[in-house]
């Protein structure tokens, strides 16, 4: 380093070391889920996580978390934070956390390695020399990349790269996949898909950055391999680098990985189908769902049917059974890439809500609403409470309610202040209504007392209506005597007063 004008960014640790690479058979199969943090969780995370979790458990496995914040242009200082009170959430929990940011060092003594058998090499080029290259490459007409004779720096003599080493150039390190023949296709079984055939890389691609860090497929391939991951679970979008990650298992001399590619979830825009995106679609920030009060459950099952076809039968035939009940079969993940389907998730909210006890809803909302709606009086939050008991349970349970968002408007009654269509209300019965309401009468007693008021089926209806609407604002609510008894005596009588002029 005599003649050194400027250090290199980093130096690659000079004895590399030879970890057991191989995934062992003693070692119980692990699944992971390897989130890079660059905000919030996407839905399709969750799904991911979902997955893994139930192949762990299922295959007396092990179920870990990478963080891989290896592209520090997308790390989100927060993101990890935020992304662990997520999984946290929904339940989720790991036997290890490794964070890919933290084992630099051993990327790059593999990369040393690779170098030292000549199945990796320095590349100098600067990012002028490479547009330069694209430039003629576009105007031969041929394929534009780092490959073949491109491929300048790949035949560089040792000496001349040991003269540039010292002289401190910045390089980064590339594969060589000039290094041996991998002929017409790179097939693997993918675990959903099934056979798969795909041109090999011919590219010679960075393995470490100019940083000294690793992009995401060498990580992957070495972090895959070294936490003995027994099926790499990962979106479609990573299904046609596939190729380059086995080229790089083959190179490092690694047993091949075996992948499970997941349906991405789309939605569609303007007749076309897209990614869901976490920039465009709130929805795509499974966050977003838990703040608009969605419970926890429905949103792990419409990630269930969406992932695999026969949840919905399975559901069916448990009406009442846990999720940890189902059993998922890598044979039923969907082939389509599915629309997010907000009708469907929805539904599966009214019923996860039915099913639940009161004490269930009640617990779920009591941790929600401090953060969601914070301006509830004591009062009005008891009342929240205890309407959730009313009509629950039995053959028909009540299914109003979709998330705790709609809570204002749903329920807007149990709020002090109420709007009445006013046109819409007969003053007289009203009044008669606050003449016979006593909060001691019971339910058959209150209704004796309503029916009383005349004889004709029409006109009954017509006072039960006027007073659903003087008492509620609304036309439509659950049991009107449970929500008279919620509001008590003197609520539902100055609600009358008001209106019986
Ligand atoms: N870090 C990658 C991502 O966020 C994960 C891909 C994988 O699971 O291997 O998409």
């Amino acid at each position: 380093m005599k003649n050194c004008r400027c250090k290199p960014a980093y130096r690659i640790a000079p004895s590399p070391r030879r970890e057991q690479g191989a995934r062992g058979r003693d070692v119980a199969p692990a699944y992971r889920i390897a989130p890079s943090p660059t905000g919030y969780v996407h839905l399709g995370t969750i799904g991911m996580a979902l997955v893994n979790s139930y192949l762990a458990r299922q295959n007396h496995g092990t179920f870990y978390l990478r963080i891989e914040d290896t592209d520090s242009k997308r790390y989100v200082a927060d993101a990890v934070a935020k992304m662990k009170t997520t999984f946290d959430y929904f339940g989720f929990q790991f036997d290890a956390e490794y964070v890919q940011s933290e084992r630099t060092a051993l990327y790059q003594q593999y990369a040393r390695a690779l170098i030292d058998a000549g199945k990796a090499y320095y590349c100098f080029c600067t990012a002028d020399e490479l547009a330069a290259m694209r430039a003629e490459q576009e105007k031969k007409g041929v394929k534009t990349g780092y490959y073949g004779a491109y491929a300048k720096c790949r035949h560089l003599s040792p000496a001349e790269v040991q003269k540039r080493l010292e002289r401190g150039d910045p390089y980064v390190v590339r594969a060589n996949f000039g290094y041996q023949d991998w002929g017409e296709r790179i097939t693997f079984t993918d675990a959903a898909k099934g056979e798969i055939a795909l041109p090999p890389q011919i590219n010679d691609p960075i393995i470490l950055k100019a940083n000294g860090v690793p992009p995401y497929n060498f990580a992957h391939v070495i972090d895959d391999t070294l936490m003995h991951t027994a099926l790499v679970v990962r979106g479609e979008e990573w299904l046609i680098s596939t190729a380059e990650h086995l080229q790089l298992c083959d190179l490092l001399g690694f047993p091949r990985l075996h992948y499970l590619h997941m349906p991405t979830i789309n939605i569609e825009e303007n007749g076309k189908k897209r990614k869901l995106s976490k920039r465009k679609d709130p929805q795509a920030l499974v966050m977003n769902l838990v703040d608009a009060g969605y419970p926890r459950d429905a949103i792990l099952e419409y990630l269930l049917t969406i992932y695999n076809t026969d949840f919905e039968s399975w559901r069916t035939a448990n009406p009442t059974a846990d999720l940890t009940a189902f059993t998922f079969h890598i044979d039923k993940i969907g082939t389509n890439n599915p629309l997010f389907d907000l009708p469907k998730l929805n539904d599966i909210a009214k019923n996860v809500f039915a099913r639940q006890t009161t004490a269930q809803v009640v617990a779920a909302f009591d941790a929600w609403q401090p953060t969601h709606l914070p301006d509830l009086s004591p009062v009005v939050k008891d009342r929240i409470r205890r309407m959730f008991a009313v009509e629950r349970g039995g053959e028909r349970p009540r299914k109003d309610l979709i998330k705790f968002g709609d809570i204002p408007t749903l329920y807007s009654y149990l709020f002090d202040e109420i709007t009445v269509d006013v046109a819409q209300i007969d003053p007289a019965v009203v009044a008669r209504y606050a003449e016979i309401y006593d909060d001691r009468d019971d339910q058959a007693t209150w209704w004796a007392k309503i029916k009383a008021m005349t004889d004709d089926k029409k006109e009954l209806r017509r006072i039960a209506a006027n007073i659903r609407l003087a008492v509620t604002g609304q036309t439509n609510t659950p049991d009107l005597w449970s929500i008279c008894r919620i509001l008590g005596e003197k609520v539902v009588k100055s609600r009358l007063l008001r209106l019986a002029r």
